[in-house]
């Protein structure tokens, strides 16, 4: 679509495949796609960063915890931070 590399993850699927990351169930090429967004994009690596630190302290980090009702939020949350953010 875009100048997306074939293979390279984008921000938004970075987004949808977080908590599985923080869950440590991303499976080993997946995970290694999303180190090689996070070394290139510092957004993400806050926006992760950030999902850690809520996640921990909600004390619920499971798959189940993230419904789809949340992710939904969750995205909608990172387009509203991608508009606000400062370039
Ligand atoms: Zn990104």
């Amino acid at each position: 679509m875009s100048g997306e590399l074939p293979g390279d993850l984008t921000c938004r699927e970075l987004v949808e495949l977080v908590t599985e990351y923080l869950e440590g169930t991303l499976p080993p090429p997946e995970r290694t796609r999303f180190e090689l967004h996070l070394a290139v994009c510092p957004g993400c690596a806050a926006h992760l960063h950030q999902m850690h630190v809520t996640l921990r302290s909600a004390g619920r980090l499971s798959e189940r915890s993230l419904s789809g009702e949340a992710r939904e939020g969750l995205l909608r949350t990172f387009r509203d931070w991608k508009r606000t953010s400062p370039p």
